[in-house]
């Protein structure tokens, strides 16, 4: 089963002069299921909203505390293929399973498959 991810990523300003970036990912990737360890299709719908900060700058506790606001510390050029990637990883649930479907062995509960074969093809080059 082959996965298929598009994402769209624009980049503004906000009512502080803040630089924000929105990241809207749509797709279907396939994980393993925890049962079965057949492929479950998972229906990506990321839609985050990242306010950029220089690398290296200390966010206030304040800042760090408001959960309204998401930080994206950033050097000079933001690795985008990078950045979604992690995105992506962070939606994923972390242990999915079809809704219904047989035990043929006792599946290994602690086994997980590479996210990242599935998004190799993002970069172009397999990690
Ligand atoms: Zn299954």
């Amino acid at each position: 089963m082959e996965g298929e991810v598009s994402f769209r990523i624009e980049g503004f300003k906000g009512s502080r002069g803040e630089h924000l970036l929105q990241l809207v990912v749509t797709g279907v990737l396939p994980l393993a299921c925890q049962r079965c360890l057949k492929a479950v299709p998972y229906d990506l719908d990321v839609d985050n909203l990242l306010e950029l900060v220089p690398e290296g700058v200390e966010l206030s506790q304040d800042e760090l505390e408001d959960d309204t606001r998401d930080f994206l510390p950033v050097a000079k050029e933001l690795d985008v293929a990078e950045f979604v990637e992690d995105e992506i990883l962070l939606s994923l649930p972390v242990a999915p399973r079809h809704e219904k479907c047989g035990l043929p062995g006792a599946a290994d509960a602690g086994e997980r498959i590479n996210p990242f074969v599935a998004l190799s093809g993002l970069k172009g080059k397999p990690n």
